[in-house]
């Protein structure tokens, strides 16, 4: 059984030319399944009851289940949703507001169960990689929360820095950032949409290839080649050198700013020293850096973060030697915010 939430407009003409249907069937259940969030194959109203009975014969909508909704007092939200298979995924709904113009929902979904790339301070590295996850499962995390958001302000921003490395199931998270862009479907801006890597280098080069505006975020974490092998074992196959090499060539061929996430560790990487490192490293590049206080996780409860002064401090510091940098506002810290911490204390009691 195939889910309809992993189809497009072209795989939904090939099924209704097989069903012998007319081709304005695609555009229809197109429309029911990626643009009005439907949650039953059988609230298709104006399709036919033939058509129907057949889709719910030999497809199925790849809907999840909602296992724990968590509120932070922030108004931030962590959904752990259970796949058909039994497994689980987490995403987390950030809510920006201020004045108007800037208010936007953003999630940010998984793109695998679970992570092979073992970084030390994430618990979903923690537990190694099940499986990749299908375009409809990816989707499918901002159709489920625009349906718990009911009409309100929608999900406007996706940023693929939940479960998982996109990286490595890149084809279906590009489908995804398609069907999402889909102006047939949920219309959120492609500029809108951040895909994040670990650096996995020879993805990066093919990311460059695909010509499109979304905007790409390397986990940095660390200004050395020493440190960052310690908290990101993916650093020992691809080196410093080699990431930055990559990304100058993804500018060079792209344009695009590039953004990097550094999750700033007390007594780790936060010395004056590592300002002028990542001077070094950054030079040349169109880029920000995002510095992020660190979530300590179980397995690396030894990680603290600095101080909000020293923070500050070490940002004002990027800045006058021309880093354009800034501290990551910190989301959802009563409940779990980091990625993978809802879905390692449902493990535990299973
Ligand atoms: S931080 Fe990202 S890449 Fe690293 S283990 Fe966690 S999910 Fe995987």
């Amino acid at each position: 059984m195939s889910e309809l939430r992993s189809c497009d407009l072209r795989s939904l003409e090939e099924m209704m030319q097989q069903l012998q249907q007319p081709s304005f069937r695609a555009k229809q259940i197109f429309g029911w399944v990626h643009q009005k969030n439907i949650t039953d194959i059988t609230q298709m109203s104006n399709i036919g009851k033939n058509l129907l009975a057949m889709l719910q014969n030999e497809h199925t909508l790849g809907v999840m289940q909602l296992e724990k909704r968590q509120v932070s007092a922030d108004g931030t939200e962590k959904y752990l949703f259970r796949l058909s298979d039994g497994e689980f995924i987490e995403c987390v709904l950030m809510r920006y507001r201020g004045d108007m113009s800037k208010a936007r929902n953003t999630l940010c979904v998984s793109s695998q169960v679970g992570c092979a790339m073992g970084c030390i301070f994430c618990a979903t590295g923690q537990s190694g990689l099940v499986r990749n996850l299908s375009v409809g499962e990816i989707v499918g995390q901002v159709y489920e929360v625009n349906a718990l958001l009911g009409e309100k302000m929608p999900v406007g921003n996706v940023v693929f820095m939940g479960m998982g490395e996109p990286l490595l199931n890149l084809d279906n998270v590009l489908k995804a950032i398609e069907l999402l862009n889909d102006v047939q479907g949920q219309n959120i801006g492609i500029r809108r949409m951040t895909i994040s890597t670990c650096g996995i280098v020879p993805q990066i080069a093919r990311l460059a290839q695909a010509q499109k505006d979304f905007v790409l975020a390397i986990s940095l974490h660390a200004p050395n080649d020493e440190l960052r092998s310690q908290i990101m074992p993916i650093n020992e196959q691809y080196p410093l050198a080699m990431l930055m090499n990559a990304c100058r060539e993804y500018q060079r061929v792209t344009k695009k700013r590039l953004s990097f996430e550094y999750a700033l560790i007390k007594g780790f990487n936060d010395q004056e020293k590592h300002i002028k490192q990542l001077e070094m490293l950054l030079k040349g590049l169109d880029c920000h850096l995002n510095v992020i206080p660190v979530n300590p996780v179980a397995g690396a409860g030894h990680f603290q973060k600095p101080s909000r002064e020293y923070i500050s401090r070490f940002v004002q510091g990027l800045k006058k030697v021309g880093v354009n940098a800034s501290i990551r506002e910190e989301k959802g810290k009563d409940i779990d915010g980091a990625c993978g911490q809802l879905r390692g204390k449902i493990k535990e009691l299973s």
